[in-house]
């Protein structure tokens, strides 16, 4: 088992001209975040490799894309080979491979939702809509799936989902959701209809005037006010969003980032210096504002107890004592490892996080496999090491 070190943190980044508008929501007020998701996968590679939520995302947009394009082929067909190919991918990252039986890190009942789901959808899809170019010289067609949009005054460039002709000037903007759409009023979520807003504002550049309706699609319906004042509100907010942003070319990571509610779940929070400065800071004392801390926690090792699947207990970077269980042999943690140097990214928590008076804490016990089947498994966990990942010891502290 070859161990992986903790990558070197970001100094610089490049600055793109455009941002990419399904980003917008999740990056908050950090700059750096929205820099980096706005950056092709190509242009940056360093980033904590996402669970199998986004890998059933991937492959229900790949299915519709797929029943948008291939006249005559059966979705039922179609499904199968994607789900195929998303495997095999899956299968050939190490990062990932824990996850390649996508379909079985669901319950049987909720994966047979998300086909249906995907299915009813995929067999729906019209004949196919070039979104490319218009051969006879026309305006650019804005139907089809992934469709490209782009406003160089709002400085946002990116894919819709689905946009559908529904009359000479009515366009319908679909988005299809795997995860949670609605916030805790029963509302699709702030971020979600801003992302929705701005590619209708993208639309309305190519297409003055046109009636364009919103709808997120997470199995259910969901239509987006786009009024006129729905329409000024989101321009006003996307225009002090991209005044934020620093002009295209190379800056500085330290002064993008924002570290706060927006690092939660943040995809480059391992190697952020601004994260991995304020984390253990907010460990000991729950910061106000912040609705949810990511579970992840680094320190010294202490104990290994087990063999296989281990449980480790660490003296954390908070000075706290911290256990986190049920460790999956795939990362080959052994006693050798007590006085090293661990982080864990993306743990759950085990048990509460809350104390008796509502308040929030940063748990001291967390694990990676349940031990039951009303814990969650930690699909997404990434550990890392000192940098030569090398067992052995540093000074162990005292407690
Ligand atoms: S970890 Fe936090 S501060 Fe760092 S880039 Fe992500 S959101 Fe910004």
């Amino acid at each position: 088992m070859s161990f992986i070190p903790l990558p070197p943190p970001i100094a610089e980044v490049t600055v793109p001209d455009c941002f990419s508008p399904s980003a917008l929501g999740s990056s908050g007020d950090c700059r750096l975040r929205l820099v980096i998701a706005s950056l092709r996968r190509s242009e940056w590679t360093e980033r904590l490799a996402s669970g199998p939520e986004a890998a059933v995302g991937t492959l229900l947009h790949r299915v519709l894309e797929r029943a948008g394009r291939d006249v005559g082929a059966s979705p039922d067909e179609i499904f199968r080979q994607e789900y195929e190919r998303a495997v095999d991918e899956i299968r050939r990252d190490p990062r990932r491979a824990h996850f390649a039986d996508l379909a079985s890190t669901r319950s049987m009942a909720g994966w047979s939702r998300v086909k249906a789901w995907v299915l009813a959808r995929a067999s729906r899809e019209g004949p196919p809509t070039s979104a490319r170019g218009s051969p006879s010289g026309g305006p650019r067609p804005v139907a089809g799936a992934e469709v490209g949009l782009e406003s160089i005054t709002l400085r946002l460039r990116g894919n819709a989902d689905r946009v559908r002709q529904l009359a000479s000037r009515v366009f319908e903007v679909r988005d299809f959701k795997t995860g949670a759409t609605l916030d805790e009023r029963g509302e699709v979520k702030e971020e979600i209809a801003l992302q929705l807003r701005a590619y209708g504002l993208m639309l309305l550049e190519r297409r003055p005037g046109a009636d364009v309706r919103l709808v997120v699609d997470d199995g259910e319906e969901r239509e987006i006010p786009f009024d006129t004042e729905a329409r000024r509100a989101a321009k006003d907010v996307l225009r002090r969003i991209a005044r934020a942003m620093p002009r295209p070319g190379l800056a500085r990571a330290e002064e993008l980032a924002t570290p706060g509610k927006s690092c939660w779940g943040c995809p480059i929070r391992h190697v952020c210096p601004a994260y991995l400065a304020s984390a253990p800071g907010w460990w000991k004392q729950y910061p106000a504002g912040i609705e949810r801390l990511s579970n992840d926690v680094w320190g010294t090792v202490l104990e290994v107890l087990g063999e296989g699947r281990v449980d480790v207990v660490l003296r954390d970077e908070a000075r706290r004592r911290v256990r986190v269980d049920g460790l999956d042999p795939r990362h080959g943690i052994t006693s050798r490892l007590v006085g090293n140097r661990i982080w864990f990214f993306g743990l759950e928590a085990t048990g509460t996080t809350r104390g008796f008076d509502g308040t929030r804490f940063h748990p001291r016990s967390f694990h990676e496999l349940p031990r039951d089947r009303l814990e969650r498994r930690a699909w997404a966990l990434h550990v890392f090491l000192n940098a030569e990942g090398s067992p052995g010891r540093t000074d162990v502290p005292a407690g």
